[in-house]
């Protein structure tokens, strides 16, 4: 039976196995012999990942993405057709309108996927944003608008309190439309990632502890994970990822996402431009993120606001997808990467 070791530090629990996977051994004839397989278990949400060796999941060559990203045809986002084709946000909602912040643009979203849903982009001005130009002021924009339109929302219905801001970056991470944009969800619910963040830092408290995610970066503080820290922003990569190359933030500046000020939102964006300038050297062509608030009692949870992002698969023409049976259905990622060595390639950069 596999050994297991546990560090428990701040109430939190870094549990890590080696299964030992039995396998022939092609430079001996076949004859079954055993490689490592780690298995840990996040101490925050409590996902699985398996840490397997000898596979390449990772792609070796940056995907040619010229064609899928040309203009032309309808955008809705593009100049020419967003003044025709978005709509203003009711004043009594958003005051602005529309709300810009330079080259970003929040509109109304025309699918509803939460109560008030938004939908913004980086750059109004053209139609696609390559990632190795998302620099720091182009997301700092961006987000300055969405977290303007978060306010907003909470000024006008103190109810929809469980706030995020998330985004899809071509067609491998979901996203149906190129031009690169971010949306805003602000519901009466928690998401379900979200509802189990909240219920983590209950137990948390409960347990005597104060600050759920702030304990959790003491204890990551002075190991392999610890990216660096920018303002009031921790970067640094899970214990147990549920995405490749995942790299997490939490915003040490605020409870929920309406407390983040520009300060806030500027040491962020320098950090995330960052890890997207990390992913493009990665060869990786497409991410998701998702920077989720803590609901009504964030601040008397202890709570801050926590940023996600993960590289998806490269969206060739027949890519394979990075999400197997293993992720889909069984909440647990396989991976050939450690944060570890996520970690170490990243902080050169911090
Ligand atoms: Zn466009």
């Amino acid at each position: 039976m596999a050994e297991v070791t546990v560090r428990e530090v701040n109430g939190l629990r870094f549990e890590e196995r080696d299964l030992r996977g039995k396998v022939p051994v092609l430079s001996d004839g076949g004859a079954f012999g055993e490689i490592p397989l780690v298995r840990r278990v996040d101490p925050i949400f409590g996902t699985g990942v398996r840490f397997v060796s000898g596979a390449k999941i990772q792609p070796e060559t940056r995907a040619d993405v010229a064609e899928l990203t040309s203009p032309g045809g309808f955008c809705p986002f593009c100049p020419g057709f967003h003044e025709k084709y978005t709509f203003p946000f009711p004043s009594e909602m958003v005051p602005e309108g529309k709300i810009r912040r330079n080259l970003a643009l929040v509109v109304p979203n025309i699918v509803a996927y939460s109560t008030y849903s938004s939908v913004g982009v980086y750059d109004s001005t053209r139609h696609f944003v390559p990632m190795e130009e998302f620099e720091a002021s182009l997301l700092h924009d961006a987000f300055a608008a969405m977290l303007q339109y978060v306010r907003d929302i909470r000024a006008y219905d103190a109810q929809a309190a469980y706030s995020s801001i998330n985004a899809n970056y071509l067609p491998p991470s979901g996203s149906s439309l190129i031009h690169p944009h971010l949306q805003s969800s602000n519901d009466y619910v928690p998401l379900a990632m979200q509802s189990a963040l909240i219920e983590r830092a209950r137990r948390h408290r409960k347990e005597g502890r104060e600050r759920l995610l702030m304990d959790y970066v003491e204890a990551e503080r002075e190991g392999p994970r610890y990216i660096g820290r920018l303002g009031n922003a921790h970067f640094l990569t899970p214990f147990a990822p549920s995405g490749f190359r995942e790299v997490w933030a939490v915003l040490e500046g605020g409870a929920d996402l309406t407390d983040l000020g520009d300060d806030d939102v500027t040491a962020f964006a320098d950090g995330l431009a960052k890890v997207i300038a990390a992913y493009v050297e990665w060869n990786l062509g497409s991410f998701n993120f998702a920077l989720t608030g803590g609901g009504p009692d964030a601040a008397a949870l202890g709570l801050n606001p926590l940023f996600r992002i993960v590289a998806r698969s490269n969206p060739d023409p027949y890519y394979r997808s990075d999400v197997t049976y293993f992720e889909r259905l069984y909440g647990e990622l396989m991976v050939d990467i450690t944060p570890e060595e996520t970690a170490a390639g990243l902080r050169e950069s911090f």
